[in-house]
């Protein structure tokens, strides 16, 4: 049995509420499978965290200071990966729950990589284009000896997107003295990306749905979804899905939701979207808030937004009975544990939102071997590694009853240990 010593050690700087409910997830699952104390220790705590202050000129001519962060999980298997996120509420806790998060995702999924994450914590949409290229910039020059295509590779996360992978790429590459474009994932097809990288976690979450609709052996011929968040993987989830004939009944952004029991016309709403900039005041639905968004009537709901939306407080509201884990981190462990007493099938984050960082991984390759994929190539590539870990999640948690976040877990975890039992502890 795993017993852990913490007692023993002081905390460490990261062990904020929300790093503690990562590492909480690793305890649970460690006890459940009888891992190694030895492994379980070193995985309980980041690899390495680096804390940087980015000064920035502001449009104003005034300097403004930032904080930004970059954390390695574990680089057992390979360079780290994870996303940068641009938001108020980033901090040394959350990075890094979030990379042990990555290391287990990318684990899960059989990708040759370990866990990382960073961000800056800031308001993103209330700085200019200048004030995010000098920030991104400052930024990349400040962690610029963590990350490179062998060592850590950023990727876009909340409130960043292909221009800000831009910006880092050329920032890193100017650094270096010749173009690299393997530094990052999620850069724009002209300068390195892949095709489908764009739609790709999107494209996996509506894979899941799919996938998990017929695991509980639904009998509807258009599922009723809900969808927490319409940014990157929100958005794009919602166009496939109704693409696929699923009826999207309710979509929300940070200003509120919309909903529409009969479905919302998702080509329209993103029309509106494109030129408002914002879900609410759409004409084809009554206004919630988010909120209310979470409890609707349906049958599959999908947080695409921010983590920590289902919790004690609404686990019980919920009137759904599958959730599709498009965000990271989006079910507290309470709500987790009263969703499966409940019967409502959670697919776990790491396996739903897996997507990106497996076309990411596409485009990691097609930048080394500079030879570029078709997207029907990636697309059916994904699908083919998504539909694999699908399989191995179903049928653990039909074999063992455990919750599909546990038997997700269990299976990254499990390939993990070995690899490190394999590799020893230097010196
Ligand atoms: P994004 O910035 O493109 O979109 C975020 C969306 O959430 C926007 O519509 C925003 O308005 C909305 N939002 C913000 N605050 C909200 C709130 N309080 N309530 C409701 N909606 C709110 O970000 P994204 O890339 O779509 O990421 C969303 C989530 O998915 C994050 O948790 C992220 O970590 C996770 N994720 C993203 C990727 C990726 O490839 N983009 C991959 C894996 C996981």
């Amino acid at each position: 049995m795993s017993v852990v010593k913490s007692v023993e050690r002081p905390t460490m700087e990261c062990e904020t509420e929300h790093f503690l409910m990562a590492q909480s997830q690793l305890d649970e699952i460690a006890l459940e499978m009888g891992l190694d104390p030895d492994i379980h220790e070193r995985l309980r705590y980041p690899k390495r965290a680096l804390i940087v202050t980015v000064p920035v000129r502001m449009d104003n001519g005034s300097v403004k200071t930032f904080t930004g962060y970059r954390v390695h999980h574990d680089t057992t298997l390979g360079p780290g990966k994870g996303g940068v996120r641009f938001h108020p509420d980033v901090s040394l806790g959350e990075v890094s729950g979030l990379a042990m998060l990555m290391t287990w995702k990318c684990a899960l999924m059989g990708l040759p990589y370990g866990g990382a994450k960073g961000g800056i914590r800031c308001d993103a949409p209330t700085l200019s284009m200048g004030e995010k290229e000098r920030l991104t910039r400052r930024y990349t020059s400040e962690i610029i000896n963590l990350i490179g295509p062998d060592k850590d590779i950023p990727a876009p996360d909340m409130y960043t997107n292909e221009q800000t992978m831009a910006w880092m790429m050329d920032t890193y590459s100017i650094n270096v003295g010749h173009t690299v474009p393997s530094v990052v994932t999620g850069k724009p097809v002209s300068i390195g990306g892949s095709l489908g990288r764009n739609e790709a976690t999107g494209r996996g979450v509506a894979y899941c749905v799919k996938r998990a609709c017929e695991h509980i052996g639904l009998k509807v011929a258009s599922p009723s979804v809900v969808i927490q968040g319409f940014g990157n993987v929100g958005g794009i989830a919602a166009t496939l899905l109704h693409e696929q004939g699923y009826k999207v009944v309710a979509v929300s952004d940070v200003h509120g939701g919309i909903y529409n029991p009969a479905g919302l016309d998702i080509p329209r709403l993103q029309a509106y979207v494109s030129e408002m900039g914002r879900v609410p005041d759409f004409a084809g639905g009554e206004s919630v808030t988010n909120s209310e968004m979470l409890t609707l009537p349906c049958d599959v709901l999908v947080p695409a937004a921010l983590g920590n939306q289902i919790h004690a407080g609404n686990a019980n509201k919920l009137d759904c009975k599958i959730v599709v884990e498009g965000a990271n981190g989006p079910t507290s462990p309470e709500a987790d544990l009263l969703l499966h007493d409940r019967g409502i099938l959670v697919v776990p984050d790491i396996l739903a939102n897996a997507g990106g960082v497996t076309v990411s991984y596409f485009e990691w390759v097609q930048g080394l071997m500079h030879l570029f994929w078709t997207e029907e190539e990636v697309n059916k590539r994904l699908e083919t590694i998504m539909g694999r870990a699908c399989d191995q999640v179903f049928e653990m948690t039909k074999k063992t009853g455990m919750r599909p976040r546990m038997s997700a877990l269990r299976i990254g975890i499990g390939r993990l240990a070995e690899a490190k039992k394999l590799r020893g502890l230097y010196p």
